[in-house]
């Protein structure tokens, strides 16, 4: 190809482009270590940012964790003192099954709801006739940064006695009304407050919560160095700490940059056969957007997106069901998921995109 030609073709839109402090950000933090030469063990930045994290949602009880599947795996571990299965949706990113079968658990797959993308109460009920054994847990996921229905998932557990946790990776930043199950999230430098690796808990059971603090760091609790239960080490160093402290002073002007891209697409996505998520933009806001493709149009919607040189992503997959490492885990019909989920189709989402890129990101959807 002539060179000219070569340059005059548009330079590839990106689907993520992750951005973390800055060194001029995180010096002041860094300072405070050099002072306090405290470099882990539950330091004074772990302990201000775990209760600045805790504010963010409401004040919760907080645990830190090494990233956000062991956050998934110690939550799990914390609830269900023996095996069985674990109800959870095939659709979800594949972190979740790897937490769950850590945590000695044997996924249980289901559909999820095709217009929230989440498992519910009702679909979780009507697979317990089902399911080959003991059910010792549900995990629930949040769709992409979705607040879960907490209510609607304390009441299934008071009425059926079966431990709920949250698989709420992305959504940090929508969590309100956090009750008795534990709620997991990542701080992946992919998600909304990215620390490069890192993870958290939170609950409203404070008991539970100090032994999901102890389990992150050899099940000693207090200052004993007595091992008091079965752990591992799941902390994270106050460098981290210092990096997650520098996210939070930037987290408001994040979250205005992302309300306003969202709101961006929604207006240019207005009248197109291609839907957002339920409640993204006005309820909340994280840092991917999803829209779901009509069947229809899928393939060439694709191609016209790879034409135009937009990068595209199916963040999740198409379903745990069909990763090799789970293939043979066991699963309710998943006729639904394979229908849905080759159709959530996540575009580029961050803070370098021009109104031109968007046009041309918005101009491949119908
Ligand atoms: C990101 C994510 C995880 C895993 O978090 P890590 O911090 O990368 O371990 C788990 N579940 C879902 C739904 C996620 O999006």
């Amino acid at each position: 190809m002539p060179i000219q030609e070569r340059d005059a073709s548009p330079a590839t839109i990106k689907v993520l482009r992750p951005k973390l402090p800055t060194s001029a950000e995180l010096l002041p933090y860094l300072e405070r270590i050099d002072s306090a030469r405290t470099y882990s063990n539950y330091g004074p930045l772990n302990g201000e940012f775990a209760r600045r994290l805790g504010d963010l949602v409401g004040g919760s009880h907080t645990t830190l964790t090494s990233n956000g599947t062991t956050a998934i795996e110690l939550a799990l571990r914390l609830r269900c003192e023996q095996g069985g299965h674990c109800l959870m949706p095939a659709f979800t990113f594949i972190a979740s099954a790897h937490a769950v079968c850590n945590a000695g658990l044997t996924p249980y797959l289901l559909e999820a709801n095709p217009d929230t993308l989440a498992l519910t109460p009702e679909i979780a009920t009507a697979a317990l006739k089902s399911v080959p054994g003991p059910v010792a847990a549900v995990l629930v996921v949040s769709a992409f940064g979705a607040p879960p229905d907490f209510v609607a998932w304390a009441d299934f557990e008071a009425r059926h006695g079966i431990p709920v946790v949250f698989d709420a990776a992305a959504a940090l930043t929508s969590l309100s009304g956090i009750g008795q199950q534990p709620v997991c999230v990542s701080l992946h430098a992919t998600k909304t407050l990215g620390i490069g690796e890192g993870g958290a808990i939170f609950c409203a059971d404070q008991a539970l919560m100090e032994r999901a603090t102890a389990m992150t760091g050899f099940g000693f609790a207090g200052q004993e160095r007595l091992s008091s239960l079965r752990a591992g080490n799941y902390r994270i160093s106050e460098y981290a700490a210092a990096v997650g402290l520098a996210a939070l002073d930037g987290l408001p002007a994040r979250l205005q940059e992302m309300r306003d891209l969202t709101a961006a697409y929604a207006s240019r996505l207005e009248g197109k056969a291609v839907q957002l998520q339920r409640g993204v933009g006005t309820d909340w806001v994280t840092m991917t957007l999803n829209v779901m493709v009509p069947a229809a149009d899928l393939a060439a919607t694709l191609a016209r997106l790879d034409d135009a040189k937009v990068e595209w992503r199916r963040w999740w997959g198409l379903g745990c069901h069909r990763h090799p490492a789970f293939k043979d885990v066991p699963r309710s019909d998943l006729s639904a998921t394979d229908a849905l989920a080759p159709r959530v189709i996540g575009l580029p989402f961050h803070a370098d995109l021009s109104a031109g890129d968007l046009d041309r990101v918005t101009g491949c959807l119908q």
